[in-house]
């Protein structure tokens, strides 16, 4: 099996040929690394490749993780569900959230960002397969919510993340993200501190870049099969 950094060096290679084939700049899109159930050995690993960026979905796992790593090497993504409770946790720990689907939510995380931190990063998350997802606000609302989040003083706003429904061909995967592509284009237009398509996982990466996907979040293909979750005090 190749390692960790093997996979990642493919991983950059491929990303760039996908760049080049899609008329993408060159740099444009970056691989944001999801360790989700994945050990701190195996983010280390990667993190001897070159890699900074790294994506979590369940809280008290990801804090571990911050705790034993540090904060100043990496920049800390969280892209799971937000409860309501546990806000105060990911505003003070993370530099990323991807998964803002709420109001309450985006205020929360506004008012418990600590003033010694710059402003958290923030990514709306949009529902792009309607029904077959309960995450992610629907396209139309996308505008007035991006309005309100970028009126909170301590977050500042970056973007659109989507988790299509899997489907199986490149035309159809990039059929589900054009749309999306075209939101984001009006509403960068809007705020100038949208820089960032949060699309792509490692099933659909081709269709993400090929639509103007800025950060792919890689899971498998950077660490492998992921092992069973360890139930958890969260
Ligand atoms: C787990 C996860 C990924 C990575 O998925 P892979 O298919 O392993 O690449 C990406 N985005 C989100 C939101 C995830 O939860």
């Amino acid at each position: 099996m190749p390692s960790i950094a093997e996979n990642i060096q493919r991983l950059r290679d491929r990303v760039r040929e996908l760049e080049d084939r899609y008329q993408r700049e060159s740099g444009s899109v970056k691989l944001l690394a999801v360790s989700k159930t994945h050990p701190v050995e195996n983010i280390l690993q990667a993190m001897s490749a070159g890699q900074k960026d790294f994506g979590e979905n369940y809280l008290q796992e990801a804090l571990d993780k911050i705790q034993a790593i540090g904060r100043t090497e990496v920049t800390w993504h969280f892209i799971g569900p937000i409860q309501s409770n546990k806000t105060r946790d990911i505003a003070e720990h993370f530099d990323w959230v991807h998964s803002v689907d709420r109001l309450k939510i985006a205020r929360r995380l506004s008012e418990q960002r600590p003033d010694s931190l710059p402003p958290l990063n923030i990514c709306v998350q949009v529902n792009i397969s309607g029904e077959s997802s309960k995450s992610g606000i629907a396209p139309e609302d996308c505008e007035a919510f991006c309005e309100a989040v970028a009126h909170l003083p301590r977050l500042k706003l970056r973007g659109l993340m989507a988790i299509p429904a899997p489907t199986e061909s490149l035309a159809q995967q990039r059929a589900v993200y054009r749309p999306l592509a075209e939101i984001m284009q009006h509403l960068a237009q809007q705020h100038e501190s949208m820089d960032t398509l949060s699309i792509g996982m490692s099933d659909d990466h081709e269709a993400a870049i090929a639509e103007g996907g800025t950060m792919i979040r890689l899971g498998t293909a950077i660490f492998g099969p992921r092992p069973p979750r360890v139930p958890e005090r969260d």
